[in-house]
């Protein structure tokens, strides 16, 4: 089963096919109507304000699908943090995270074996299809941090790595929200709370208690062993590349795969995968052939796996062109901004402010 096309006109017609007015009252649960737009707009294939203007032109505006739409929000509003915060989004961002006793992951949440059938089954899922619904990414996450009182970056990289749709922005950042570190108090879910929303009935697990007494458990058994996740991302090989130095070279990355970035123009266009972004920010196989598949709407696109500077050196390219991001920070030539659902100024640390000035634009 491909629930993730990568032919840019399937693309379009995913984004047709989205609900955003059911959306509200379902999004929560398993079978709840979510886009699964993530991986297209993590991977810059497609952008918030793209999602947005083709609801407009289908007669759709703030007030018939604003849940949907403030979704996308969040989204621009964890990568505005990022651009703003840079590395600090790394380490706890508003205040430590408390009671973590270890830096490493649940043995039993990687193996997919935590006796939470729901939690065991998505996990495997994961594995499976790079995705993962957004209520149960906060269930693993609470019980990796919250329950098994591990810090959250371990287990949150260990989620990057698997997800198609892998921001670490909204990755990172998620995971501080659960564990508390990114919000005012921790996040616990219980098994009646997994039960409604994933449409189950298990009974007498560790989550079946009441709030109280979750916050106050000692760590179950289940979850007693952790491991270190450490893992790597093995780039496809390097192809000779053919480039006119008569031409700029666009430069698409990771977060940059879109098809219609200046389209009409000639250019050399590079794919480039650096091996050190890579090695802080490791992603599975199946993350870069997605990635690859995706760069396969774009015309006459070649692919380099090095460094920035490497490319520039060998191919001796005067003028590169990019577009803004920050892991794109070390890139010489001239930046493009990159498209948002709105452009705010100023500074970031809360939603609902940031969603107010986003409201008064659109409406
Ligand atoms: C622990 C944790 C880790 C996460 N890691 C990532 C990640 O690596 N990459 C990622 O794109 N999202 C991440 N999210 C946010 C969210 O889970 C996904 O964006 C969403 O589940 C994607 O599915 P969808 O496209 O069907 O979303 P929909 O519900 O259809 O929403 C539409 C779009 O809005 C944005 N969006 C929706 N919910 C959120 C949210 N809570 N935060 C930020 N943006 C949102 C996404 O771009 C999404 O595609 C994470 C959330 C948690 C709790």
């Amino acid at each position: 089963m491909n629930i993730f096309p990568t032919d840019f006109v399937e693309i379009l017609k995913k984004i047709d096919l989205v609900d955003p007015v059911k959306y509200a009252s379902t999004r929560n649960f398993k079978n709840g109507n979510v886009s699964r737009l993530s991986p297209y707009i993590s991977r810059g294939v497609i952008s918030t304000r793209f999602i947005y203007d083709r609801l407009v032109e289908k007669g759709l505006n703030l007030k018939k699908c604003e849940k949907f739409i403030q979704e996308l929000a969040w989204r621009d509003f964890w990568q505005q943090i990022w651009v703003n915060k840079v590395d600090l989004i790394n380490k706890d961002l508003k205040r430590p995270q408390e009671d973590f006793i270890d830096k490493k992951i649940v043995k039993s949440v990687v193996d997919g074996t935590t006796k939470i059938n729901s939690v065991d089954k998505e996990i495997k899922n994961l594995y499976e299809f790079g995705y993962m619904h957004n209520h149960m990414r906060m269930y693993v996450a609470s019980i990796a941090t919250n329950i098994s009182k591990s810090h959250w970056k371990t287990p949150a990289k260990w989620m990057y790595y698997h997800l198609l749709d892998g921001d670490w922005a909204s990755n990172s950042l998620s995971w501080q929200w659960v564990a508390g570190s990114n919000s005012n108090k921790k996040y616990y879910a219980n098994q009646d709370n997994v039960n409604k929303y994933f449409n189950d009935d298990q009974k007498g697990t560790f989550l079946d208690k009441s709030y109280e007494e979750i916050i106050n458990m000692d760590i179950p058994k289940v979850l007693d062993e952790k491991i270190n996740f450490e893992n790597k991302t093995n780039l496809p090989e390097i192809k000779k590349l053919e480039i006119d130095n008569n031409l700029p070279t666009l430069i698409y990355n990771y977060y940059n795969i879109d098809p219609n970035w200046r389209i009409d123009g000639k250019a050399n266009r590079i794919l480039l995968l650096e091996p050190e972004i890579f090695s802080k920010y490791p992603v599975s196989k199946k993350c870069i052939q997605f990635a690859l598949k995706l760069s396969d709407n774009i015309d006459e696109i070649q692919f380099f796996s090095g460094s920035f500077e490497q490319l520039k050196k060998e191919y001796n390219i005067s003028e590169f062109i990019f577009k803004e991001h920050p892991l794109n920070s070390h890139y010489i030539g001239t930046m493009d901004n990159r498209d948002w659902l709105c452009k705010i100024e100023g500074d970031y640390l809360s939603f609902f402010k940031y969603w107010n000035k986003i409201k008064k634009k659109l409406i």
